[in-house]
């Protein structure tokens, strides 16, 4: 799985070679399309039917899955961002599940995996803050553990933006974390740049 840009053309990408294989770093070519499949938006239910792509030189496959979304997550970047945001600024999971109409399980569910995993979040997005604006000194202790770690992911994804700009902290977000931000069973995050 490879997470693309969704504002740019990956049909284009990929026939100008542009897209590398995550594996191997060889170049991508066309290979068919993965399962369509219902992404829901802030704005409504999105269809997608993400592109397959395979790697000319190593030969394995990759979904290239656009950025608005996360591996396995059926929600937007975005609500899970705005759900994590909530959250940490003090609001109980069933109400920033009615607040963003999204299941009450759902919400508990990212809640869950990002505490979870919030150390290891924190200090890759801390890296890729510091890698992308090299005027940041440091990522500033938000009062907690959870909290600290969304505080690195929204300075990443801010320090993302202005650099490479335009679009949203969160498709960032998804970029920087190679799409795994929420993921179940997820390795050591991966450099991403
Ligand atoms: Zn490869």
């Amino acid at each position: 799985m490879l997470i693309v840009d969704a504002g740019r053309s990956v049909e284009g990408e990929l026939g100008g070679g542009s897209l590398r294989c995550p594996v191997c770093r060889g170049v991508l070519a066309p290979w068919g399309w993965a399962r369509e499949r219902v992404l829901r938006c802030g704005s409504g239910d999105r269809w997608l039917r993400p592109r397959r792509a395979r790697c000319r030189s190593c030969a394995r496959t990759h979904v290239l899955l656009p950025d608005v979304c996360l591996l396995r997550r059926q929600d937007e970047v975005a609500v899970i961002g705005a759900a994590l945001t909530r959250s940490v600024a003090g609001e109980g999971y069933r109400r920033v599940a009615a607040g963003l109409g999204v299941p009450a399980d759902t919400v508990r569910g990212w809640l869950r995996r990002f505490r979870e995993r919030a150390e290891a979040i924190r200090a890759h997005f801390t890296r890729c803050a510091v890698a992308l604006d090299l005027e940041l000194r440091a990522v500033l202790p938000a009062g907690g553990r959870v909290a600290d770690a969304l505080e690195a992911v929204g300075v990443a994804g801010r320090a993302w933006v202005l650099r490479f700009g335009p679009g949203g902290p969160w498709p960032a977000v998804s970029r920087l974390s190679g799409g795994m931000l929420l993921a179940t069973r997820a390795p050591a995050f991966t450099w991403p740049m």
